[in-house]
């Protein structure tokens, strides 16, 4: 899943001008690009603003590997047999790669791995969330969950409308059956090319990219995508998380690989310039820290859900609402860990008060 708040969602036409962009992306209508020699690039497409995901087919010897699914939906599975019939009739498709478990990368798993007849390959940490959230219909309003937006401040109408869109969203996860683990800094061998595994955390807990070194190749999945910034959420689940430390590490270690490679990223055009593109996102994350920082200047105390309507100002759907409080939180949980913001639960209703540590050191002075 990726951002739809703030106006990040950006279509291709409008380019990010700091990158180079090499190819023009397919239509999303089963057609692919070679984009060089043993790489395919398809898209398929997404009923939502973010109205498309990229898919990519890696040549081995005697078959087909894929990255990655798209949708659970009737046109996607109709496009991969497209797909497999204009592309993979010489070489059949032999294994599905999973970079993370959201349900655009990872929902239609057990259909290809039981249409095609291939394994699945996937980090465990994806695996396993995937596996729990398969199963979000059955802990959905929970009093775990409850006390999760009680804490963060939100309205209790507010709440119900998050339960009852997400008891409606079509899109759910669906767990497959088996896999086959990869970890980080393990090779996959696939017809001439090396592909290293390199893992990312932040906008998922073990997210695989491929890195091809000597090609100077990245399938970056959503670690690190051109025009929009991937989500970065604290959810009910570990509340305490560190999900933007984690991301942030993991810019850092993009920008460790070679500055000329590549990126095939899952949503937008491929695009050279990574390093800079990198520096973008952890650029936008700092300011809205410094965002959050200011707001906490002027306001004695507040709460995770009033931060959210500071850094999100105008009118969000109650999908929009989970994310919006989540990428909050992600932050505030940064700055607490930081020691610039300073949080404390109230004990007659459980919401926990933030206030800025640098104005209660001039507190301290002035007493
Ligand atoms: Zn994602």
């Amino acid at each position: 899943m990726k951002s739809n708040l703030a106006g990040k969602v950006r279509t291709d036409k409008e380019r990010n001008s700091a990158l180079d962009y090499p190819l023009m992306a397919p239509k999303a209508n089963g057609t692919a690009i070679q984009i060089t020699e043993g790489i395919l690039w398809i898209r398929m497409p997404m009923p939502m603003a973010l109205d498309h995901i990229n898919l990519y087919l890696l040549e081995d010897d005697d078959g087909w590997f894929i990255i990655d699914t798209g949708l659970h939906t009737n046109k996607t599975k109709e496009l991969w047999l497209v797909v497999a019939e204009n592309h993979c009739q010489i070489k059949p498709i032999k294994g599905l790669i999973c970079t993370h478990f959201h349900y655009d990368h990872s929902s239609l798993a057990q259909w290809l791995m039981d249409t095609f007849n291939i394994p699945l390959f996937m980090t465990y940490g994806e695996f396993y969330t995937l596996a729990t959230h398969s199963r979000a219909l059955d802990t959905l309003g929970n009093s775990h969950q409850r006390q999760f937006y009680q804490h963060a401040g939100v309205p209790l109408d507010t709440v119900e409308k998050i339960f009852e869109a997400c008891k409606k969203d079509p899109f759910m996860e669906h767990r497959p059956s088996k896999f086959n683990r990869l970890r980080h800094d393990d090779v996959l061998t696939i017809g001439k090319r090396r592909w290293r595994i390199v893992i990312g955390e932040g906008h998922s807990p073990e997210h695989a990219c491929l890195y091809c070194e000597e090609d100077k190749l990245l399938l970056a999945g959503d670690q690190l995508l051109p025009h929009i910034s991937s989500n970065i959420l604290v959810s009910e689940i570990e509340p305490m998380g560190q999900p933007l430390k984690n991301w942030l590490r993991s810019l850092k270690q993009i920008q460790s690989l070679d500055a000329n490679t590549l990126v095939m990223p899952a949503h937008g055009p491929i695009f050279t310039q990574m390093h800079v593109r990198a520096q973008q996102l952890i650029d936008h994350h700092f300011d809205t820290l410094s965002t959050l920082q200011d707001f906490a200047r002027h306001h004695s105390q507040f709460n995770a859900y009033e931060a959210m309507q500071h850094l999100f100002n105008r009118k969000l759907s109650p999908i929009d609402t989970l994310m919006a409080l989540g990428e909050t939180l992600a932050h505030l949980n940064w700055l607490a860990a930081n020691d610039d913001l300073q949080c404390q639960r109230q004990v007659n209703e459980g919401v926990d008060m933030y206030c800025s540590t640098q104005s209660l050191k001039l507190d301290r002075k002035k007493a």
